[in-house]
């Protein structure tokens, strides 16, 4: 890039919250930096997070549906050749962050490879990792600025430190396919690792301290996606693992539990017990931007932070840790800096455990409608009456809405089951658009199809059906 050191909008960081604001910027005009300590653009999502997981999955659903195949048809177990799995999901992912790079450079976004440190409201010091360059030689000045640098994995202080214990980013790199791997963490980011191990053979043992898996989701739903893998994989809720002894030729792992303590032996221990903002980092509290005690940027509606003309956006502010929230947030950043009326207020943001059966939800759950007191009813359709999961032995499912008692509108949709990942787009557009169940039942439906397991649990929730 020019000499220029003074931008409209410092853009920093350049995950899917990062590279979508600083497109958008640009696309509206805007001279534009994007500030990314990699080399390789994308953030935890494109290098370590959603990407290569999906592309691991995508060969573990492989496994599964041969092993799972009935009905006159059956396959030798598979043949695993790890290097060429590996080389699938790094090809996934340079492909993507090559785009990005491209994408910058067609847009005119000025690219600075560094660590951002904020040096006053208006400026920004790159520390760059170039040996052959001069540390700190680039000051950037600025308009406006966006803070898109994430989250980072949370560490357990009693957690040794030891080659057999991986955190996401290790388990993403497939260093070897041990016998027995424990996954600590029964969120969304350990099962889907677990998913991947246990169909590249390992034996996969669950640990979880709250009473559910997947917390976000609804019991019930969980529970369908539970009894699917209750013969491929362990899973021990209302645990607690309180030490770690690396000492021997196995970890040895020692869990709590109501009625007592017992011990596991495990040949890898992945780590997957959530992630934590990085609002303490890149000089933001010096410049008393308002941080909240855990490390969450404080941001309004429009994203913007207690500093009029910088804004936050993605892991590093509140609300759920999903690459599409960070991208929408982008997106209205951008256009608020651009002077445009925008906001950030979704009706709903879906989430999806990309587990086999898929787990996706939209809007409120029956969880939070309890916990808030909101009036609500469920209609629940369940895969075991549907045409199409019967012919492709998918029954393991259901598809449940969650509506107001009086008008019908719906709250928010809850599904698991085979791609119910996809499925959940129809129901994010109805939820935003304010349907009713009336709304949906009258759409048609493709028969069969699993997707018409909503208009049929739209029709059971009206009584049309019964
Ligand atoms: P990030 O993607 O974390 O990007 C922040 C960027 O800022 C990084 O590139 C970082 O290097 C850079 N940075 C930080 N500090 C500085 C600094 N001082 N100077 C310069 N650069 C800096 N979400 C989904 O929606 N779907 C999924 O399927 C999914 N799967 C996941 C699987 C795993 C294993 C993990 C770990 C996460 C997954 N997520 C998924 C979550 C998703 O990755 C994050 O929500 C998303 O990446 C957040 O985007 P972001 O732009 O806020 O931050």
């Amino acid at each position: 890039h020019s000499n220029k050191t003074m931008y409209d909008l410092v853009v920093l960081g350049s995950g899917p919250g990062g590279y979508a604001a600083a497109f958008r910027a640009a696309d509206l005009g805007l001279s534009v930096a994007l500030i990314e300590r990699y080399e390789n653009l994308g953030g935890v999502c494109l290098n370590v997070g959603c990407i290569p997981s999906k592309a691991l999955l995508h060969i573990a659903g492989d496994i599964r549906t041969a092993q799972e195949a009935k009905h006159g048809v059956t396959f030798l177990a598979p043949k695993i050749d790890l290097d060429t799995v590996r080389k699938h999901k790094e090809s996934t992912v340079n492909k993507l962050t090559g785009n990005l790079a491209l994408m910058a450079k067609q847009r005119n976004v000025a690219l600075y490879i560094g660590e951002g440190l904020f040096s006053s409201e208006h400026t920004i010091k790159i520390h760059s990792n170039d040996a052959s360059k001069d540390a700190s030689t680039d000051t950037l000045t600025f308009k406006h600025a966006i803070i898109a640098i994430g989250s980072t994995a949370v560490h357990l202080p009693f957690i040794p430190k030891d080659d057999r214990v991986w955190n996401s980013s290790r388990a993403l790199e497939l260093p070897y396919i041990p016998n027995h791997l424990v996954v600590l963490g029964g969120g969304i980011i350990g099962l889907e690792m677990a998913t991947v191990y246990e169909a590249l053979g390992a034996k996969v043992t669950i640990v979880e301290q709250g009473n559910q898996l997947i917390p976000g989701a609804d019991a019930d739903q969980v529970r369908v996606y539970q009894k699917a893998n209750a013969s491929r994989m362990k899973f021990k809720t209302h645990t607690k693992m309180t030490k770690v002894d690396p000492s021997g030729e196995t970890l040895k792992l020692t869990l709590t539990t109501e009625t007592g303590e017992e011990t596991l032996e495990a040949d890898a221990l992945l780590v997957a017990v959530g992630r934590k903002p990085n609002g303490f980092n890149a000089g933001i509290p010096e410049i008393n931007i308002d941080v909240d005690d855990r490390g969450f940027i404080v941001t309004d509606d429009k994203c913007r932070t207690s500093i009029n003309h910088i804004f936050a956006i993605g892991d590093v502010t509140h609300g759920p840790m999903l690459a599409h929230k960070a991208s929408h947030e982008g997106h209205v950043a951008a256009e608020v800096v651009a002077g445009h009326l925008a906001h950030f207020s979704p009706l709903g943001i879906p989430s999806i455990a990309y587990t086999y059966p898929e787990v996706a939800w939209v809007g409120l759950t029956e969880t939070q409608a309890k916990a808030q007191d909101i009036k609500y009813k469920v209609a629940t359709f369940p895969w075991s009456a549907s045409g199409r999961a019967i012919a492709s032995g998918q029954t393991n499912g259901a598809t449940k809405l969650i509506y107001e008692p009086e008008h019908h509108r719906l709250l928010g949709a809850g599904l698991v089951g085979a791609h119910a990942g996809e499925l959940l787009g129809e129901l994010t557009l109805a939820l935003e658009y304010g349907a009713t169940l009336e709304d949906i039942a009258l759409t048609i439906h493709a028969h069969p199809s699993l997707h018409e397991s909503i208009g049929l649990a739209a029709e059971l929730g009206t009584g049309t059906i019964t």
